[in-house]
């Protein structure tokens, strides 16, 4: 996926959180699992997997809230502290110390979601049987292995932080 001219610009339901990916992220996520059905209220969690550092805070500022997570290991939620809804998240629990790293934007708080479809569908096993997927959409009854569905430049991308991490590749 290619550096983009156009910021790709986002922020809370208030106004007081703006924020900017500065380059397209590695893959988006449309996840219908139980727990992003209970903390989204909705069907599924649409989330756009992006380095931290490529995302800027251009206005104003997050409050982060501890939120359990399936594996027990903890997620954070960045919430705005006025409106409190969620622009990203992070999963402590993520291999090799990628947690810190990678964070899981709400392509909902984008100004513009429609160009960040999901690339990938998972944890269908719950989905919710009125949801339809497109027949041609990759799709797993739970989570995937990285290297079979993710772009080579997104690989790549993952490589640096599992350097940075110190993590080995796999
Ligand atoms: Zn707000
Ligand atoms: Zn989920």
């Amino acid at each position: 996926m290619a550096e983009q001219d156009k910021p790709i610009a986002g922020g809370c339901a208030c106004g007081h959180v703006r924020y900017r990916l500065t380059s397209e992220p590695m893959i988006v996520h449309c996840c219908h699992c139980s727990w992003c059905q209970r903390e989204s209220g909705a069907a599924f969690a649409v989330n756009a997997l992006i380095e931290a550092d490529r995302v800027e805070l251009t206005k104003g500022n997050t409050v982060e809230v501890p939120t359990p997570s399936v594996s027990g290991a903890g997620q954070r939620f960045s919430r705005c502290p006025n409106c409190q809804v969620t622009l990203w998240t992070n999963y402590l629990g993520m291999s090799g110390g990628m947690g810190e790293m990678i964070r899981f934007v709400r392509v909902g708080t984008l100004d513009d979601p429609a160009p960040f479809p999901p690339d990938v569908h998972i944890y269908t096993s719950t989905k919710m049987p009125w949801v339809a997927l497109p027949p041609d959409a990759p799709a797993f009854e739970e989570f995937y292995a990285t290297k079979n569905v993710w772009l080579p430049a997104s690989l790549e991308r993952r490589k640096v932080l599992q350097a940075a991490a110190g993590s080995p590749v796999p």
